[in-house]
């Protein structure tokens, strides 16, 4: 294993704004790592949404303290561990999101960087069939197509509609809830270009909300996942009694928001899954962009037209 250096490159900005704080900087010190902590070399990092709106200030009355390295998702080798670590060692290729709790004081010096410090529960091994850059983007988005799917108790035989299918966590609910939890009928909404990629990964039914009303649907479903906030339109679909869960608002009562609590041990969990090919990555077809544009990826993923995910490779 070749030596750890003190000082690293860095995605990182001082200041809350548009993609213009960035800037790439070649002397950010290496984090050092806590009792509970491996030190990952970066191979690749995908971006999230939460990157931008902690970015542009609009999270930080809980943020953690300028300057940041932003990122969040993260693939690449553990190439040092601290004295807790009880299942990692040196050379283990893990993945992960590397913030518990997103909107919590995520960390300060986060993935888009050579290095990042996160602690061993928040990582699951690679999954054996898949590059580092399909790992990266893997993560945080379906961590939560999998929380929302729990909290909403689905379970096998249920029907869902996805709001919102053809984004980094949409596409995950749609085949998670095809490939691990059985759902009788899926269908879910896109713009019309992307109606064909929805059937791929496991929907019925693809509805094109550029043409349809969705407030205005005949069927109803046990179940509606709402990854975009669409106000009524998921309390107007679901069944009576059923559940309206949401990850960004608004969303209408019965409808309620979470916030993803991250945890390897669900990348654990799936690891069959992906392995197997049930499940399988998405990444936007426009990545991965290179290290030294990650102010281009930002500016790509900002449009809110991403198909998948927006990955950063190699770092
Ligand atoms: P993405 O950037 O991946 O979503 C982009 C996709 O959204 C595009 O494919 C686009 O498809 C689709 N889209 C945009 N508007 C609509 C619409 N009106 N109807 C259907 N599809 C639409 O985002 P993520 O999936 O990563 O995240 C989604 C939201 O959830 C973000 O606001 C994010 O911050 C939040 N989030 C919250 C979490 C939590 O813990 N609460 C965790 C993760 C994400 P098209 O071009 O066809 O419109």
């Amino acid at each position: 294993m070749s030596e750890i250096p003190s000082k690293m490159k860095a995605w990182i900005y001082d200041e809350y704004g548009d993609v213009n704080v960035l800037r790439l900087d070649e002397g950010v010190s290496v984090p050092e790592i806590k009792e509970h902590q491996v030190l990952v070399k970066v191979v690749a990092a995908a971006l999230n949404p939460v990157d931008f709106k902690r970015r542009l200030g609009w999270l930080k009355a809980t943020d953690s303290p300028l300057p940041t390295v932003p990122g969040c998702d993260v693939a690449g080798i553990v190439v040092k561990v601290g004295s807790q670590v009880k299942n990692l060692k040196e050379g283990d290729e893990v993945y992960g999101d590397i913030n518990e709790k997103g909107l919590d004081k995520p960390k300060q010096f986060g993935s888009l960087a050579e290095y990042t410090a996160v602690e061993e529960k928040l990582l699951a091994i690679k999954p054996n069939n898949l590059d580092f850059q399909l790992a990266a983007g893997i993560p945080l988005a379906i961590e939560t197509a999998n929380e929302g799917l729990e909290r909403a108790e689905f379970s096998a035989g249920k029907s869902i509609l996805v709001l919102g299918g053809a984004g980094g966590v949409g596409s995950w609910v749609i085949q998670l809830a095809k490939h691990v939890y059985g759902a009788s009928r899926i269908a879910a909404t896109s713009s019309t270009s992307k109606l064909e990629l929805l059937k791929s990964l496991g929907a019925d039914l693809a509805i094109d909300y550029t043409k349809e009303n969705l407030k205005e649907l005949p069927e109803k479903f046990d179940v509606v996942y709402d990854a975009i906030g669409l106000g009524e339109t998921g309390p107007n679909a679901v069944k009576e009694g059923g559940a309206v869960v949401g990850i960004s608002g608004p969303l209408s009562p019965p409808g309620f928001i979470f916030i993803l609590t991250a945890d390897g041990a669900v990348l654990t969990k799936l690891n069959p899954f992906l392995e197997s090919g049930k499940i399988k990555p998405l990444n936007d077809p426009k990545g991965p962009f290179p290290f030294s544009k990650v102010a281009d990826a930002f500016s790509y993923l900002e449009t809110g037209r991403a198909t998948g995910k927006v990955v950063i490779y190699p770092i």
